[in-house]
Formats: C-alpha cells, sequence, structure tokens
C-alpha cells in the first residue's frame, strides 16, 4: 500500500518508533531511521521487510540537526511522503524538585521537535498534494498524573500542534493525526517500573501489576506493534479524511 512512499520516523532506533518503522515497512515504505543507541539491529530489522532503510542521528533537541535531518532524507529518498514524530523521553519529579533543565529538554524533545520536523516536511508534501503526519502524544496529552508536569504539558501541546496541523492542510491530501497510548512496555515505561520496584520493595512482575492497575482497566500493555496497525490506518486511503484526532489506545485509561 505505501510501495514508492518514505516514511520518516523519529525515536525509531527503540519502542513504539521501531514499531512503527517496521509496519509502515512491511506496507512497502522506505524508511528514515533516527534516535540513540544501537543502530546496526534497527537497520537490519527493517531492511529485512525488504525496504530501503537510511539513518539519521539527529539529536531531536537541537533544531539544527533536525533541518540537518530533513534535507538528509530528502536528498535519499526524493521527499518524506509520511513523518512520525515519535522521540520523546520522561522525568518523574513533583514540580517544586523537577530540575529545570529536564524541563527544557522534555519540551524541546517532546514538542519543539514534533514543530521543527513539521514545519520542514510540510512544503514538500504540499507540494505534492500528499503527506501524513503522525505525532505520538500520549494519553497524558488528554489527562494528566503527578509529578509528570513537563510531559503532560509536553503531550497536551502536541495534541494542540496535531489539531492546527490538520486544520491548516485541510483541504489539501495532507492529514495529521495524533496517537495516545497508555502504557507500553518499552525501555521509557522499564524506568518507571524499575523505580516502582525499588520504592516499594517488590518484585518486577509485582510492580508491573502496581503500575498498570493504577491506570490502565484492561491490564495490559498497549504494543509497538499495535500501535503500527494504527499508524497504517491513519497512512490507508480509508484514513484520508480522518484530521486532527487523538486516538487512543490505552485499554479503557481515559474512558474512566
Ligand atoms: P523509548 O525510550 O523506547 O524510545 C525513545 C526513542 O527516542 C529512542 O529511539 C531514543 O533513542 C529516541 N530519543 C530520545 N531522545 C532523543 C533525542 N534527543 N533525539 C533523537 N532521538 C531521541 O520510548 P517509547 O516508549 O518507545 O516512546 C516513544 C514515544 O511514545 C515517546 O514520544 C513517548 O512519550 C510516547 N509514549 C510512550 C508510552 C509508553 O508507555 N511507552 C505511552 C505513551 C506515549
Amino acid at each position: 500500500m505505501l510501495k514508492g512512499k518514505t516514511a520518516l520516523v523519529t525515536g525509531s532506533t527503540s519502542g513504539i518508533g521501531l514499531g512503527i518503522a517496521k509496519a509502515l515497512a512491511a506496507q512497502g515504505a522506505n524508511i528514515v531511521l533516527n534516535g540513540f543507541g544501537d543502530v546496526d539491529g534497527p537497520k537490519a530489522e527493517v531492511a529485512a521487510l525488504g525496504v530501503q532503510v537510511a539513518y539519521h542521528g539527529a539529536d531531536m533537541s537541537k533544531p539544527a540537526e533536525i533541518t540537518e535531518m530533513m534535507a538528509f532524507a530528502a536528498a535519499q529518498f526524493g521527499r518524506v511522503d509520511i513523518l512520525v514524530n515519535n522521540a520523546g523521553i520522561q522525568h518523574v519529579a513533583r514540580i517544586e524538585k523537577f530540575a529545570p533543565e529536564r524541563w527544557d529538554a522534555i519540551i524541546a524533545i517532546n514538542l519543539s521537535s514534533a514543530f521543527h520536523a513539521t514545519r520542514l516536511a510540510l512544503p514538500a508534501m504540499q507540494a505534492a498534494g500528499w503527506g501524513r503526519i503522525i505525532n505520538l502524544a500520549s494519553i497524558h496529552g488528554l489527562v494528566a498524573s503527578a509529578e509528570k508536569s513537563a510531559y503532560v504539558a509536553a503531550k497536551h501541546g502536541v495534541v494542540g500542534l496535531t489539531k492546527v496541523t490538520a486544520l491548516e492542510n485541510a483541504t489539501t491530501g495532507i492529514t495529521c493525526n495524533a496517537i495516545c497510548p497508555g502504557w507500553v512496555l518499552t525501555p521509557l515505561v522499564q524506568k518507571q517500573v524499575d523505580a516502582k520496584a525499588a520504592a516499594l520493595g517488590i518484585s518486577n512482575d509485582e510492580a508491573i501489576g502496581v503500575l498498570l492497575g493504577e491506570k490502565e482497566p484492561s491490564k495490559q500493555f498497549t504494543t509497538p506493534e499495535e500501535l503500527g496497525a494504527l499508524a497504517v490506518f491513519f497512512c490507508s486511503p480509508a484514513g484520508n479524511n480522518v484530521r486532527g484526532v487523538a486516538w487512543n489506545m490505552d485499554g479503557g485509561w481515559t474512558a474512566q
């Protein structure tokens, strides 16, 4: 379905980003990966799906590097048809104890990077008359949790940015939508499981039970594969008139 298209997924060396990159690759899209850590493993996983894969190591907290990444993607594949703004970090502390540098980093990586990548991707999409922008928000783009001030503020911002991007392009073939997962067991969440296990003196499995039990009625993690399938739907013809939604996949978290 996406043969001949190019998808750039930020923060795709791990977790949800890699799951979405693989789901888009399985539909035939060439992929530009981005993110830190091991690169060869994720590149091989995507290439095994029979598409072309490139990598750019831009630090998403640095607008100049985002500009370089977008130029690199255009030089490699002609243009970016599908942009998935996924890179994100977390930091947990009460507001009065929240380090200002952590606030600045979360706003830069989780929110401002999506603005920069979007503003740089739109002109080529507009010239082509087709594009898909998918923003990884979170249920924390819709509701809050204590001790996550920067993350909740950034994710509410991502939902707002999604709506504006959708509206400004509403008469074109470019759509923009947000995905709002509940808990997904990635390295980002494993750190929170570890912190809970240490704080309560319980095992990893018990800490997972506590974490899911607090918020997620299904008591199940959403998987990167399920989120990848939702991204594929947004890119499909059936998604042509889905514009500006914040679509939760959260085991009932926000239904309460
Ligand atoms: P993860 O830690 O597994 O992956 C994060 C990715 O972002 C990695 O590839 C990492 O290298 C990259 N990254 C981090 N800082 C970066 C930077 N400065 N520049 C470039 N890349 C950078 O996390 P994840 O759980 O897969 O999270 C992906 C997205 O999904 C994030 O936006 C996160 O907020 C969101 N999300 C996650 C969950 C969850 O439960 N895991 C729930 C809701 C939303």
